[in-house]
């Protein structure tokens, strides 16, 4: 089992939970060696000097050993910082989490990932700074889809190729139709042209650009129930997350 000792790396706190009767695992996505879990000896001991640096929402320096294919440990803290709004509001705290549940599931353990390593720091920059989560939330979850796998066409219309006619969403032909062919789906999802622009445009947004989004009700709507039908019915997933997520929004808005 290679490990390599004394490496610097930049990490992005997934997760962490309980490990025997005074550890602890923390999973961290690394930007150098993708995610990797963490044994933190004796964390849950009180007065543990790192506490406050693998804290939930925490990301930073630190120096440790990364272990191949084992567990890897940290030997001490660089730099870390956290984000304080998402840590502090639990509708954020539930955005986050999902996004990063997602993220976790798509992404091979231990395979570095740099262009995903931004988009998180940056899906999670936004959200800690009151751009709307669902937005964010809606951006990973449409880039993401190339990762499982469904990598949905919204160049042009998926038969024809057209570009200058309506377009909507067919789940049957995993991409855009234009209007002369909505009749070969009576199933598609009658989206408006409008969502249909910003499906396109967040599939190819980098986060770190985004200043401002505002989106409309309508839109939002739309996006939302587009992106459960794709995650629950050609994705096939529904983390335990997604569905705290969904029961916090239902009772805030
Ligand atoms: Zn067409």
């Amino acid at each position: 089992m290679a490990i390599k000792k004394n490496v610097v790396f930049n990490g992005i706190l997934l997760y962490r939970r309980n490990y025997r009767e005074n550890d602890m695992l923390v999973k961290f996505f690394t930007n150098e060696n993708g995610t990797k879990m963490f044994l933190i000896r004796r964390g849950r001991k009180q007065g543990f000097k790192m506490s406050a640096d693998i804290l939930p929402f925490t990301y930073g320096k630190y120096e440790g050993s990364i272990s191949q294919d084992g567990l890897s440990y940290i030997k001490e803290p660089i730099e870390t910082h956290h984000y304080q709004q998402i840590s502090a509001d639990i509708l954020l705290n539930a955005y986050a989490t999902y996004i990063m549940s997602l993220i976790d599931t798509a992404l091979p353990e231990g395979v570095a990932n740099h262009k995903w390593f931004n988009q998180l720091f940056y899906a999670l920059e936004l959200i800690n700074h009151a751009i709307d989560p669902a937005v964010v939330t809606n951006i990973v979850e449409i880039q993401l889809l190339e990762l499982f796998g469904v990598q949905p066409w919204l160049r042009d219309c998926v038969i024809c190729h057209r570009n200058d006619l309506p377009l909507d969403y067919s789940a049957a032909y995993n991409g855009l139709i234009c209007s002369q062919h909505w009749h070969m789906d009576p199933l598609r999802f009658g989206l408006s042209q409008r969502t249909v622009y910003w499906f396109r445009k967040f599939s190819v947004v980098e986060l770190k650009k985004i200043r401002t989004i505002d989106l409309n009700q309508t839109t939002k709507t739309q996006l939302r129930k587009l992106l459960d039908s794709i995650y629950d019915d050609t994705v096939g997933i529904h983390p335990k997350s997604k569905r705290f997520l969904e029961e916090m929004s239902q009772n805030r808005f």
